[in-house]
């Protein structure tokens, strides 16, 4: 049996849409690459969870690397804090974070958000040393920087929950709410003591802070608070080298999928001019992610976005920016396809008139030596479907690919 073949999945980040008189950014784009791709493989459609489920893009990458996200998933936190580099354990507590503005009288609870992302601050590494320098806690706690005004908290000790409430009150005039817990448990109580004590300390350090002085002769809005948010316990999950024997390496600029990535005990690869936007280096990116099938059996390479047009309501932008990756793809078509399985899907659909992601099932293609090619000449959804996978879900995917390069376990004798 060939133990060196590999699978080479490209997620394009809610690609796929719900039409609009029968069109889609993706059937309206021409994309000659992706298009030969579908000719080569076997198409067809997924529930990336599964029928009905509008996936995040979170649990949708979850699926498609075959963890099933109602066992393993525990909410945002834990994933954004691996993301942001904080090198996360079982049990511990994570949270997002937004640096915001607050005003007001008297304690922390008492004031107003009047921003919640204090103008679109990005200098917050002084603002978060002096935090970890002069919070006391009575557990251990990392704050690490993300991008802008993003950061995450982890608190790590005994007796800790993550069955409490958020202190960011998601709308701009309302107070900081207080942490409480969602049951009545000796361990939520603690914890919810705890994060608020953190909300308080927190808020004086940043309150009195240099750069936040300097800020306010600026006329700038003082990032003068911590606005929590997406707590979730970080869950006990087997490495994608554990479970498949495979390393998992992960190109992607943004950070909630190398938060996934570091879940899972993948490997980070860095390219130059990845952003995690709409001006990423697709080439470089692409050109990695072929480079780095040399060391790894499974990279999964992403690109993000095509979802954030379809957040925007952006049909032309959404083509126009799919073409672009099209072009892109071009050196995967050079594969040599009896080593290399190449998968190419979504993580979910994003609609242009919902701006959200929807459940309407995405196109995907697998080209490996031995499918069974179809007919499927176009990848788009309204050929896909055409294809002879039918339809799978997201979950089935990873094993299809496994069996194809012969990497699956016989189930029976
Ligand atoms: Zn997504
Ligand atoms: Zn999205």
């Amino acid at each position: 049996m060939m133990r060196n073949k590999k699978i080479l999945m490209v997620i394009i980040d809610g690609i796929s849409d719900r039409p609009v008189n029968n069109k889609t950014p993706l059937s309206e784009a021409k994309t000659p690459n992706m298009d030969r791709i579908a000719t080569m493989g076997i198409n067809g459609i997924m529930d990336t969870i599964a029928p009905g489920i509008r996936p995040g893009s979170d649990t949708g990458h979850l699926a498609l690397l075959g963890y099933n996200p109602f066992k393993f998933y525990t909410g945002r936190g834990p994933i954004e804090a691996a993301g942001a580099g904080v090198k996360v354990n079982p049990g511990d507590i994570a949270f997002r974070v937004n640096f915001g503005t607050v005003k007001g009288e008297g304690n922390i609870f008492d004031k107003i958000v009047v921003d919640r992302r204090a103008g679109r601050i990005s200098k917050t590494q002084p603002l978060i040393d002096a935090i970890m320098q002069g919070v006391n806690l009575d557990v251990e706690f990392i704050l690490a920087k993300g991008s802008g005004h993003r950061a995450a908290l982890v608190l790590r000790g005994k007796n800790l929950s993550d069955k409490i409430t958020d202190t960011d009150p998601k709308i701009i005039g309302e107070k900081v709410k207080m942490c409480k817990p969602l049951i009545d448990d000796r361990n939520a109580i603690f914890t919810a003591k705890i994060v608020n004590e953190f909300m308080e300390k927190s808020h004086e350090i940043l309150e009195n802070h240099p750069l936040n002085k300097d800020r306010e002769n600026q006329g700038l809005l003082k990032a003068n608070a911590l606005l929590l948010r997406g707590v979730g316990k970080v869950p006990h999950i087997p490495s994608f080298s554990e479970r498949y024997g495979m390393r998992l390496a992960v190109i992607s600029g943004t950070t909630l999928i190398r938060g996934i990535g570091k879940v899972l005990g993948g490997d980070l690869i860095e390219v130059e001019g990845m952003t995690g936007g709409k001006d990423t280096s697709i080439k470089n990116k692409v050109k990695m992610a072929i480079k780095s099938l040399e060391e790894y059996g499974f990279v999964l390479l992403h690109f993000k976005a095509t979802d954030e047009f379809g957040h925007d309501g952006d049909f032309d932008g959404k083509r126009n920016f799919i073409e672009k990756i099209d072009m892109e793809l071009k050196p995967l078509l050079e594969l040599d396809f009896s080593r290399v399985c190449l998968i190419l899907t979504a993580d979910h659909s994003t609609s242009i008139i919902a701006k959200e992601h929807t459940a309407d099932p995405v196109p995907v293609t697998i080209v490996h030596e031995g499918v069974r090619v179809d007919d499927v000449k176009q990848f788009s959804e309204f050929e896909a479907y055409k294809g002879g996978l039918c339809r799978i879900r997201g979950m089935d995917l990873i094993n299809i690919a496994l069996d194809l390069i012969d990497r699956a376990k016989k189930f029976g004798a």
